[in-house]
């Protein structure tokens, strides 16, 4: 069985006020679906202290484990402080730091050493999905983005569209269904049945309350990534409920 899981990505967003965001999701957090919050860096040990029922998570984390890497974080490090898991190739972490996806795949090495769930994030532009090329796109950066030995325990996939993220726009069910059926059969083909059964997938791109329960819906969505609409507990608690 595949716990479904809330994942929230405070991206840029937050101080020490925010915690109080963090205590007031604790409600909805305390039910079946599994719930992750991952704040700004300079968050993520007062987060972890503020409530058990919410996972914490990095943004991203450096390939190497320690040295000279100005202003770069290990996952040692964000182990250390208190996360369990870390977003990796964000498509702004890919568009901003030109993160490739061999870089990608070094990060998710990296996070598992550190004893890391690694959320590993794929999606197509505009205009590759308006050239037909989505699944193609798709398929590229799971084969270049993962590595070798991935395990249910440590790694999440999450498709995001990167024309859907904070745009407001959301790919059709059947566009969203298609895509994760494609990545749930090629986990499978590369890591075996077992493994790519239980291995959670999310959707992500403009998840709100308003559109939680039909996206839930859809087979192999296994729970979403979640930017805006997780740093308030009023559109975050909703979220999670869909998924309780
Ligand atoms: C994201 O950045 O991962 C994301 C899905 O953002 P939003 O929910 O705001 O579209």
């Amino acid at each position: 069985m595949r716990r479904k899981l809330a994942a929230g990505n405070w991206k840029m967003n937050g101080t020490k006020a925010s915690l109080t965001e963090l205590s007031a999701m604790a409600t909805a957090a305390d039910g079946a679906a599994e719930v992750l919050i991952c704040p700004p860096a300079t968050l993520i040990a007062l987060a972890a202290d503020t409530t058990p029922d919410i996972a914490i998570g990095g943004q991203d984390c450096h390939t190497a484990a320690s040295g000279a890497h100005t202003g770069d974080l290990s996952a040692a490090q964000l182990a250390d402080a208190g996360a369990s898991y870390v977003i990796l190739g964000h498509s702004e972490r890919r568009a901003d730091h030109g993160e490739s996806d061999a870089q990608v795949r070094d990060k998710t090495r990296a996070a598992w050493e550190a004893g890391l769930t690694a959320v590993v994030c794929v999606g197509e532009t505009l205009e590759q999905r308006e050239h037909a090329n989505t699944l193609d796109i798709i398929g590229g950066q799971l084969a270049g983005s993962i590595p070798d030995g991935a395990t249910a325990h440590r790694l999440v996939v999450a498709y995001e569209p990167v024309w859907a993220i904070g745009t407001g726009k959301v790919p059709t069910l059947d566009q969203i269904a298609e895509v994760h059926g494609f990545i749930r059969a090629r986990l499978e083909r590369r890591f075996g049945a077992g493994v790519g059964r239980s291995t959670r997938i999310l959707y992500g791109g403009s998840v709100k309350p308003s559109n939680a329960v039909e996206i839930f819906a859809v087979p192999n969505v296994d729970g979403a990534l979640v930017g805006g609409a997780s740093l308030k507990a009023t559109d975050f608690g909703p979220i999670i409920e869909a998924l309780n």
